[in-house]
C-alpha cells in the first residue's frame, strides 16, 4: 500500500524488529507514520530495520530497545517516546513462544510470557490511550493468536497470555468507544490472531518437525499445516500487516472490540 493516509500520524510497534511487527512497522512507514520500534536484537539488525523503515517512507524512524519482562524499563521507554511525539496508533506485537506441559513448564517461562506478551501491552495501553482519546483518533492493534481463540496443548503460558489479551483488548473498545466521531477516526482496539505465519518466532517447531521428515523443511511445514490449518497455506507477515494497515484507516471507526482470525479456517472448526 503506497498511499500516504497516515500522514501526521505517529505509531509505536513493540516486536518491530522482526517478522510481523517488523512487516507491520514497514507498512506503517510506507503510509507516510513516523514510527517508532521496540524489540530486542543485535546493532546491525536493529539498524537494517530503522533504515527499512526510512526506505519504506517513514517520516520518521527510532527504536527503542526496553526489555518487556521489565516495567520500569517499559516505563522509561514510554516517556521518552511521549516526548518525541504524541502516538495515534501502538500495535503490540511482541510475543514469546516456549512450549512444553504444564507439569514441566518453568515458572520464570509462565512470568516472561505473561509479561511480555500481555501485560506489556496492558502497559502500552494504560498510557498511549487517554491521550488517543483526547483527540479523537487512536488505534490499538494487538497481536494475538488463534490461541487467543482456542487452546492447542503443549501451550499453557503462551494461550493463557493471548486469551487474555483478547480480554484486555475487549474492555479497551468498551471504555474508550465513544471517544472520538466518524469524522476523527474514533478510537479502537482489536485483536488480530494469525494462525501459522512463517517467522522465527515457530522456527524450532518447523525443525521439530521436519526432523520427523528426515530434516525436509517444506514436509515440516506441511506436517505442522495439516494438523490445524485448512487452507494449509501459512500467512505472509505482508498478509497481517495489510489487516493492521486497514485497521488504521478511518472507515474502520466502527471494527472495534473484534479479534480477528487470519487462520486458514482453523479456528471454524
Ligand atoms: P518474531 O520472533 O519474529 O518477533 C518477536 C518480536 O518480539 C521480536 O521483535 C522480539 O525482539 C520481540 N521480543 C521478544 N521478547 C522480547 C522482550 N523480552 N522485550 C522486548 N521485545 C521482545 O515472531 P513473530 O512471529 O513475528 O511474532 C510476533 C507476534 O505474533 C507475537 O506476539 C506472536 O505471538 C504472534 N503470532 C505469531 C504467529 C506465527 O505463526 N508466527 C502466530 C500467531 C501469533
Amino acid at each position: 500500500m503506497t498511499e500516504r493516509f497516515l500522514d501526521g500520524r505517529q505509531a509505536f510497534v513493540t516486536g518491530g524488529t522482526s517478522g510481523i511487527g517488523l512487516a507491520i512497522a514497514q507498512g506503517l512507514a510506507a503510509a507516510g507514520a513516523r514510527v517508532a520500534i521496540n524489540g530486542l536484537g543485535d546493532a546491525d539488525a536493529i539498524g537494517a530495520a530503522i533504515e527499512s523503515l526510512r526506505h519504506a517512507g517513514a517520516a520518521d524512524a527510532r527504536h527503542w530497545g526496553a526489555d518487556l519482562r521489565d516495567a520500569a524499563a517499559i516505563e522509561a521507554m514510554l516517556a521518552e517516546l511521549q516526548a518525541w511525539g504524541r502516538t495515534d496508533i501502538v500495535v503490540n506485537c511482541a510475543g514469546m513462544q516456549f512450549t512444553g506441559s504444564i507439569e514441566s513448564m518453568p515458572r520464570e517461562r509462565w512470568d516472561a510470557i505473561l509479561a511480555i506478551n500481555l501485560s506489556a501491552a496492558f502497559q502500552t495501553m494504560q498510557a498511549l490511550l487517554p491521550s488517543m482519546a483526547q483527540r479523537g483518533y487512536g488505534r490499538i492493534i494487538n497481536i494475538a493468536s488463534v490461541h487467543g481463540l482456542v487452546a492447542s496443548v503443549q501451550k499453557a503460558p503462551y494461550v493463557a497470555s493471548k486469551f487474555g489479551l483478547v480480554g484486555l483488548t475487549k474492555v479497551a473498545a468498551l471504555e474508550y468507544a465513544s471517544a472520538g466521531s466518524r469524522d476523527s477516526g474514533g478510537v479502537t482496539a482489536n485483536c488480530i490472531c494469525p494462525g501459522w505465519v512463517e517467522t522465527p518466532l515457530i522456527e524450532s517447531q518447523i525443525q521439530a518437525r521436519a526432523a520427523q521428515h528426515g530434516n525436509d523443511r517444506a514436509a515440516g511445514i506441511a506436517d505442522l499445516l495439516s494438523e490445524k490449518q485448512p487452507s494449509r497455506r501459512m500467512s505472509s507477515t505482508d498478509d497481517i500487516a495489510a489487516l493492521s494497515l486497514f485497521l488504521c484507516r478511518r472507515e474502520a471507526h466502527n471494527i472495534n472490540g473484534a479479534s480477528l482470525p487470519v487462520d486458514g479456517a482453523w479456528t471454524a472448526q
